[in-house]
C-alpha cells in the first residue's frame, strides 16, 4: 500500500489536563453564544487535524477515531483536497449550478455514476448535506411512482430535518418534541441479528417486515424502501445476510424504488466503495454524503436515470448544492481513495481491529456483540442478560477522552462504542487507540 506523509506528528501527547485552560475559556464563550441544543463529544476545541491526530488549542494531541462522524475518511486536512479548495476557491467560490452551470458538477456526477453499483444508466443531483439527499430521494421515489408511502426501519437514522426526523427511529434526542412529523412514514422491523430471536435468517426477517407492509400499507400504496445497508448512529446494525437483497428483489416486483442511504457507509469506509456491493445489492436510488468530499460540505442523490429523469426542469436543486469548492474536494477525495487503496486499507482496519475486540469481549464479558465492517466497527455493551449498557458506554467513552483518544458512541439504546477511524490513520496509532479503549473498558468495568 501507498505509505502516507504526514504533517503533524502521528502519536498521542497530553501537555494538560483535559479540557485545558484555552477550551475552556472557549467552552465559556460557547455557552454565552452558541445554542444549548448542539451537542459536542468532548470538550476540546480543535486547532489542528492530520492523519489519526487531531490537535486542541492547549497542544494536546488526541487520537481520532470518529473521522468527525465518518466524514474525514482521506484525512482532515488532506493535502490533495487542501489544493483542489485552494485553486477553485482562488477561481471562483460559487455562482450557483442553477444559474451559471460549472463542470466540476459534472465531472462528479460521472464519477458518482461510475463508482456506484449497478452498470445501468445513471443520473446525479447535488446537495449539501445528508439529510437534504434523503429528503430528495424521497421527493423523487414519491413522483416518479405517483405513490406517497414511505417505509423506514427500527433504529434508522437519516437526519433532522422534518422528513428525515419522521424517518429517524429514536426519540431522543433527535425527535423529543419537534413534531409534529412528516405523514406517510411507516416503521417496519429491523434485522438486528444480536437481539433477534435466535436463528432468524436474513430472508425471514426480510419476510417479516414485507409481510407487515402488504398486511398494514398495501405494497401499491409504498413509493419507497428507505434503508441504511448497515445502520449508522441506530447501532452500526448489521443485518443478516440475505435481509437487504430479499427486501430489494420484493421492491422491484413491487415497482417500489429502493433507497440505500450510504451517507455513513459510503465512500470506502466499509471496505467497498458501498456498502450495498458486500450483500450484491443494486440500489434503485443511493444517498450520499459524509465521507465524499473530505470534509467540505457534499452531498447526492444518484441513481436509475429514468427515475432521476422523471423529475420536471427546476424541480431539484438549491442555492449552494453542488458548491464548486466542494465539488472540486470532492474530486480530489476520490482520487486520493483510489490512489491510496482507502478500501483496501479499511479492510486492512477490519483485520486489525475485530480480533482485538474480539479479545476484549472474551476478557471483559461486558461485551454481547462485536460486529462491522471494514472501518465500520463496533462493540455493544450489555449487563447480565443482554440488557444494553448505555452508562458502561458512555463511562469508557469518558475514559478514553481522558486519555486522550475521541470515541463515539450511538445505538437506540445509547450502549454501542463505535470505530470510525480515518482510513489513512497508521497502524500502529490505530493499535494504540484500541490499547486505550481496552484500558478504558477495564477501567470503567472497575
Ligand atoms: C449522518 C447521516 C445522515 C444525515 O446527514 P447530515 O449531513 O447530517 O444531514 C443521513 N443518513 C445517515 C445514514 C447518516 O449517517
Amino acid at each position: 500500500m501507498t505509505e502516507i506523509a504526514y504533517r503533524l506528528p502521528q502519536r498521542r501527547q497530553l501537555v494538560t489536563a483535559l479540557p485545558g485552560p484555552r477550551s475552556q475559556a472557549l467552552a465559556a464563550r460557547r455557552k454565552a453564544a452558541v445554542a444549548a441544543g448542539v451537542g459536542s463529544s468532548v470538550p476540546v476545541y480543535a486547532a489542528d487535524a492530520d492523519g489519526g491526530v487531531i490537535v486542541d488549542v492547549d497542544g494536546n494531541a488526541l487520537i481520532d477515531l470518529g473521522s468527525g462522524i465518518a466524514v474525514t475518511g482521506v484525512g482532515a486536512s488532506n493535502p490533495a483536497v487542501a489544493a483542489a479548495v485552494a485553486e477553485q476557491a482562488a477561481r471562483f467560490t460559487h455562482t450557483c449550478f442553477m444559474v451559471t452551470p460549472y463542470e466540476g458538477y459534472v465531472r462528479v456526477a460521472e464519477e458518482l455514476a461510475a463508482l456506484t453499483p449497478g452498470a445501468h444508466a445513471k443520473r446525479s443531483v447535488l446537495f449539501n448535506s445528508g439529510a437534504e439527499a434523503v429528503e430528495n430521494a424521497v421527493k423523487i421515489a414519491r413522483l416518479a411512482t405517483g405513490r406517497s408511502a414511505v417505509v423506514a426501519f427500527d433504529h434508522a437514522y437519516h437526519g433532522r430535518t422534518n422528513l428525515t426526523m419522521a424517518l429517524t427511529a429514536k426519540s431522543m434526542p433527535y425527535k423529543a418534541n419537534f413534531g409534529p412529523f412528516a405523514p406517510e412514514i411507516y416503521r417496519m422491523p429491523m434485522s438486528y441479528p444480536f437481539r433477534d430471536e435466535p436463528g432468524l435468517t436474513g430472508e425471514q426477517a426480510a419476510r417479516r417486515a414485507i409481510s407487515r407492509i402488504e398486511t398494514q400499507l398495501g405494497a401499491q400504496t409504498v413509493a419507497a424502501l428507505v434503508i441504511e445497508p448497515i445502520q449508522g448512529e441506530g447501532g452500526f446494525v448489521v443485518p443478516a445476510p440475505g435481509f437487504l437483497a430479499t427486501l430489494s428483489e420484493w421492491a422491484a416486483a413491487q415497482g417500489i424504488v429502493f433507497i440505500a442511504d450510504e451517507v455513513q457507509t459510503g465512500f470506502a469506509r466499509t471496505g467497498a466503495w458501498f456498502a450495498c456491493e458486500h450483500e450484491g445489492v443494486v440500489p434503485d436510488l443511493i444517498t450520499l454524503a459524509k465521507g465524499i468530499a473530505g470534509g467540505m460540505p457534499l452531498a447526492a442523490v444518484t441513481g436509475r436515470a429514468d427515475l432521476l429523469d422523471a423529475v420536471h426542469p427546476g424541480g431539484l436543486g438549491g442555492t449552494y448544492g453542488s458548491n464548486p469548492v466542494a465539488c472540486a474536494a470532492a474530486l480530489a477525495t476520490i482520487d486520493q481513495m483510489r490512489e491510496l487503496d482507502l478500501c483496501g486499507r479499511a479492510r486492512a482496519i477490519e483485520a486489525a481491529v475485530l480480533p482485538r475486540l474480539r479479545d476484549l469481549a472474551a476478557e471483559t464479558g461486558v461485551i454481547g456483540d462485536v460486529r462491522g465492517r471494514g472501518a465500520m466497527l463496533a462493540i455493544e455493551l450489555v449487563r447480565e442478560g443482554g440488557e444494553p449498557d448505555a452508562d458502561l458506554a458512555k463511562a469508557v467513552a469518558a475514559e478514553a477522552f481522558s486519555r486522550g483518544v475521541v470515541l463515539l458512541t450511538c445505538g437506540s439504546f445509547g450502549n454501542v462504542i463505535r470505530l470510525l477511524p480515518p482510513l489513512v490513520i497508521g497502524d500502529d496509532l490505530l493499535a494504540e487507540g484500541i490499547d486505550v479503549l481496552g484500558e478504558s473498558l477495564r477501567a470503567a468495568v472497575g
